[in-house]
This record gives C-alpha cells, sequence and structure tokens, in this order.
C-alpha cells in the first residue's frame, strides 16, 4: 500500500468481517500486529444478521448462538456481562431429546458483531476481487466467494446449502406461546423463531429459515437482478416486485419487502407464509420481507483453517456450521501467524490443511 512515497507492506489483510475475519482481527490486534479488515457490505457481522425493520431488529442469518468451547463460552459470558447477550432458551419445539442453551442479543445478533469490530481498521463498502498485498492474507468468507479473489484447493472443495430467510410482520401475537421449532419433514420450511421472544420485546414477529430445497427451487427462478436484490445487503420487502421497492420502504440494509403474500412471479416463496400460519394456526396475513442466502450453510471440511503459501483461509467450514466454529477459525488463523512470525514450528500439526 503506498502512503506519500513510502510503500508501506501491512502486515495482515483480512477479507471479509464476517465473526471468523473479526476474531482473527481482534487476535492479532491483541497481540500487537497490525491487522487491516476490508468487508464488501457497509457494516460487520455477515450472517450474523440482523436487519432494521421500520425501526425495529429481526435477526434474518444466525438465529442463536451457541457455545461448547470452553473460550467461545467465555467470550459468550463477556457478551453477557456487557449486556449484549443473553441465554435464551434450551427448548424449541421438534427438537429431539435436550437441546443445547440457545444465546440471543436484545440489539439483534449482529451487535456482537460491531462489538468484536470496535477498535479494528476495517474499511467498509470495499469488494476484494484480488489478493491484497500484504505479509498474509486472510480470507474469511464461504469458499466460493473467496474463489472470486483466489483459486484456493480449500476453498474448491467446498460445499454449501442455501437457505431462503422470511421475516413475517402480523397485526398482533395470535399463537400460542413458544420460541423456536423444527418443522421436521416439511418441504418449504425447516425452522420458525419467534423473533419477539428471541428479542424480549414480543413483538409479533416471526423468521422462519427454507429448507436447501426450497432455497435452491427458489433461487433457480430468478433473474439476476432479483438474486442479487435478494442477497446483497439486508432483506427485500414486498417480494421480488418488479422496479420501485417502494411499499414500506427498503430498509437502510437493504432487505426487500414482500407486502402481504401475493401471487405470480415470486409468489411461491408464499408457500413459507402458507406453511408457518399453517403450523402455528395463525390467520392473519403477515407482512413479509425476504433474504437469499447463497452460501448458509456448509459441509463440514476438517482442520480450524486452510493454508496455501501466505494465504489463508477460515470460516465456518471447519467444523460444524455455527458462530462458533468460526470465530476459533479465525483465532486458529491468528495464533498461526502469530507462531509464523515468531518461527515456532506447528503444535498440532492436524490443525490446518496446507494446499
Ligand atoms: C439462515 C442461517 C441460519 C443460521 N443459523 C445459525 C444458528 O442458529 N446458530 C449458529 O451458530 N450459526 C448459524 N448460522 C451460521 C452462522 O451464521 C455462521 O456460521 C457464521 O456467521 C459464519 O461466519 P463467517 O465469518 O465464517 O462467514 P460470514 O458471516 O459469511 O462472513 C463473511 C464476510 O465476508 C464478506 N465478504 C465476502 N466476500 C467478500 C469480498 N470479496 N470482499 C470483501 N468482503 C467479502 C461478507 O460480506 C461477510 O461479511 C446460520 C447461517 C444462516 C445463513
Amino acid at each position: 500500500m503506498t502512503c506519500g512515497r513510502r510503500v508501506v507492506r501491512v502486515t495482515v489483510v483480512v477479507v471479509g468481517a464476517g465473526i471468523a475475519g473479526l476474531a482473527c482481527a481482534r487476535e492479532l490486534g491483541d497481540a500487537g500486529v497490525p491487522a487491516r479488515v476490508l468487508e464488501r457490505s457497509d457494516e460487520p457481522g455477515g450472517r450474523l444478521a440482523s436487519v432494521s425493520l421500520d425501526g425495529r431488529f429481526a435477526d434474518i442469518g444466525a438465529a442463536y448462538v451457541t457455545a461448547d468451547d470452553p473460550s467461545f463460552q467465555g467470550r459468550l459470558q463477556s457478551w453477557r456481562i456487557e449486556g449484549l447477550a443473553r441465554p435464551w432458551t434450551d427448548t424449541f419445539r421438534g427438537q429431539h431429546g435436550p437441546g443445547p442453551m440457545r444465546w440471543s442479543a436484545p440489539a439483534g445478533l449482529r451487535s456482537l458483531a460491531h462489538s468484536l469490530a470496535a477498535g479494528l481498521d476495517i474499511t467498509y463498502g470495499t469488494e476484494v476481487t484480488e489478493l491484497p498485498e500484504a505479509e498474509y492474507v486472510v480470507l474469511a468468507m464461504p469458499g466460493p466467494e473467496a474463489l472470486r479473489i483466489a483459486d484456493l484447493p480449500a476453498a474448491r472443495d467446498q460445499s454449501w446449502d442455501p437457505v431462503l430467510t422470511a421475516v413475517l410482520t402480523y397485526p398482533r401475537r395470535s399463537w400460542d406461546d413458544f420460541h423456536g421449532m423444527f418443522v421436521n419433514d416439511h418441504p418449504a420450511v425447516a425452522t420458525i423463531c419467534d423473533d419477539g421472544d428471541r428479542r424480549g420485546d414480543r413483538a409479533p414477529v416471526l423468521v422462519a429459515h427454507s429448507t436447501a430445497q426450497f432455497a435452491r427451487d427458489e433461487a433457480s427462478d430468478l433473474t439476476r437482478d432479483e438474486t442479487s436484490r435478494l442477497t446483497q445487503g439486508g432483506l427485500t420487502q414486498g417480494g421480488l416486485t418488479h422496479g420501485g421497492l417502494t411499499h414500506g420502504g427498503l430498509t437502510q440494509s437493504g432487505l426487500t419487502r414482500g407486502g402481504r403474500p401475493r401471487v405470480g412471479r415470486g409468489g411461491s416463496r408464499d408457500a413459507m407464509v402458507t406453511a408457518v400460519n399453517g403450523v402455528l394456526g395463525i390467520e392473519e396475513a403477515p407482512e413479509t420481507a425476504y433474504r437469499l442466502w447463497p452460501y448458509a450453510q456448509p459441509r463440514p471440511l476438517p482442520g480450524d483453517f486452510a493454508r496455501s503459501g501466505n494465504v489463508y483461509l477460515c470460516g465456518d467450514v471447519f467444523g460444524r456450521p455455527r458462530v462458533q466454529t468460526a470465530w476459533l477459525s479465525g483465532r486458529a488463523v491468528a495464533e498461526d501467524i502469530l507462531r509464523v512470525r515468531s518461527g515456532r514450528p506447528p503444535s498440532s500439526p492436524r490443525r490446518s490443511a496446507t494446499s
């Protein structure tokens, strides 16, 4: 990078301010190694995503956070002390056996990413298309997105499922109390969460996640324009309307609103509304907003991260696809960079897949 006449070589550039990239940059910063973070979106969090709809945040990506790793449990407890996270529930309808404690965030789960991002050197609104110059580059994102930057074998080897998220805002709460549910064996809907219960404000808002197959079918019907509207920023409200998405107003984060369920192009999405209303015995039609995640859930790869020369790849593909996994993967990359810089041998040769 050029700074006046001097060429300053940045030590580490982290591409992606999702939970993995943030954890990596923070760990490096704490160890005194400067890291510059580049993020294409205008805020941190990636799939740890909350968007503002009419001034209220709804969680549209990760539904909750769970922790069984001691260091991540410590991170959650710190967020709890700061008032950012709280234990939500260990009980979901449709779960088989006892569930883990699921944590939520009163200000939306993205607030946890904002907390990690505080004080870091992050440039937003920057889509990286080629490998930046730096001693080390960390690509903290799904493999298919990393492939647009560099042809890394570990990125090629990944397999991802999409998810369509529907945010359903009702005139009132007309369903029996529940926290969340797995809608087992349904063709359209996989999970439903009561966002008002999750956030603690009792707003009449439900968030449903589709099955992978439903999202795949839905995505295959979209034009390129529609796909980019549904996948970028936050949500699309009012369904995929034609041209001006003015009804209800697009939120800053770009969620697309759909209004009342409708028929015609994009109308298949209303199968999610029909499913949610059917499962919960709701008769009223909600306002709808949608967000498509083309890379929502990966098939896990072994190791904590991958490395090709001075380029690292990290994220939730390295373990169960969870926020915790992304956080641990980002930290593991930071530890490896610190190790390599200090000339220490690897402590556990199986931690990374080097290609
Ligand atoms: C619908 C859904 C439900 C989920 N439910 C849960 C759950 O209940 N519990 C749970 O633990 N996990 C859940 N997850 C998974 C969880 O969200 C992820 O594991 C975690 O957020 C992944 O973090 P990450 O940093 O690895 O990747 P991401 O969050 O995807 O971050 C990647 C970042 O890189 C940026 N980026 C990509 N390409 C570029 C580029 N070229 N230039 C610059 N920036 C770029 C992106 O904008 C993004 O900010 C869910 C995910 C989805 C989609």
